[in-house]
């Protein structure tokens, strides 16, 4: 089934109370301050994971996606309301055509993190070493099974599970923070890998976060039913290691983090999105790779920066633009409630 190619709605954002504009940060309607970007620079990807993207997924024209310089221009005027963190996401980031570009700008402007998500195929140590230089502060890494046949199955592509293990000892090597290991949770099929991730934790001091299968799948196969919960997840993994759970220190963090009793190195974080969602603290805003902006990951609602940016806006109404598309940030995703609505992008379209 071909992933409808999304209509953007080109009229601009209802104006937010004028007032909102004079504090000079991005605020919603909820008190929530935004300081994290969420930039997915391309909507392509070398996989084709079951809980994403459809076999048949189309990709829109490269003219629809936004140049490097768009994305400056966006991330300016992010930064000047008070941004501080940006994460590239896709599809899968790696393949876009300028990313070094894009990296070197980034560190080029005053930002405390410079995050990017990826699947980890296409990694070199070349690369890798010359985004660190630029300013890339970390990685996080999808990988939702330690098995060779799941991982065919899964992200139906050639690359190996070993190529990613690869991929996250490179960015070891290279200094980058850290590697965060993504695996996104699913009923009947990796549960029983859970303990064997919290092993790779333990010997490559790594943060694996297992994250509960949302409803963002262009198959639209979510069941509720599907779900494995964070006390499920817990239950599985201290079942051979003990953990202690500990708050983390940022308030805004999506990740529950457990540490291993025994004071091994790594530690197991769980992103509960469906069972105890953290939409309170979210200080999160999303731009899509053909510049739509998402007040939140399960908006109906976005709005296309391009004929601003494609028609002499300037910096202030850049601004003003972002102010009032984060002014109608909803309070949450609602997922499980009688009027839930599965967004019509899927994952790979709106960036993790
Ligand atoms: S669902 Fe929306 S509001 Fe909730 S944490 Fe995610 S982006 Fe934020």
């Amino acid at each position: 089934m071909d992933q409808p190619l999304p209509q953007l709605d080109s009229t601009s954002p209802p104006a937010a109370p004028e007032a909102e504009h004079a504090h000079g940060v991005l605020r919603d309607s909820h008190e929530r301050v935004i300081h994290d970007l969420r930039m997915s620079i391309t909507d392509r990807c070398n996989f084709r994971c079951v809980y994403c993207m459809e076999p048949g997924d189309r990709f829109l024209p490269k003219r629809a996606l936004l140049s490097a310089s768009e994305y400056m221009t966006i991330v300016d005027a992010a930064i000047a309301l008070g941004v501080r963190k940006v994460r590239l996401t896709g599809g899968e980031p790696t393949l876009y055509p300028v990313l070094d570009t894009i990296i070197s700008e980034l560190g080029r402007r005053n930002l405390d993190d410079i995050a990017m998500t990826t699947n980890g195929s296409l990694l070199d140590p070349t690369r890798t070493a010359r985004w660190k230089a630029a300013g890339l502060t970390r990685l996080t890494f999808s990988l939702d099974t330690l098995r060779e046949d799941r991982m065919t199955a899964i992200t139906r592509s050639k690359t190996r599970v070993a190529d990613v293990l690869r991929s996250i000892d490179v960015a070891a090597e290279t200094g980058l923070a850290r590697s965060k290991i993504n695996v996104v949770a699913m009923r009947n099929f990796n549960e029983d890998e859970f303990a064997d991730f919290a092993d790779l934790a333990r010997e490559r001091d790594l943060d694996i976060r297992f994250i509960e299968f949302m409803p963002l799948d262009s198959g639209r196969s979510w069941k509720p039913g599907r779900v494995v919960s964070e006390t499920e997840i817990i239950e599985m993994v201290s079942a051979r290691h003990a953990l202690q759970h500990r708050d983390p220190k940022n308030p805004h963090s999506t990740s529950r983090h457990y540490y291993f009793a025994d004071g091994a190195p790594g530690r197991i974080g769980v992103i509960p999105s469906v069972t105890r969602p953290f939409c309170a603290a979210c200080n999160r805003l999303r731009v899509t790779a053909e510049g739509a902006v998402r007040p939140c990951l399960f908006s109906n609602t976005e709005w296309d920066i391009r004929p601003l940016l494609r028609n002499g806006g300037t910096h202030e109404d850049i601004k003003r633009f972002l102010v009032d598309s984060v002014w109608t940030k909803q309070a949450g995703h609602s997922i499980g409630a009688k009027d839930f609505q599965q967004p019509d992008r899927g994952m790979s379209a709106i960036g993790g």
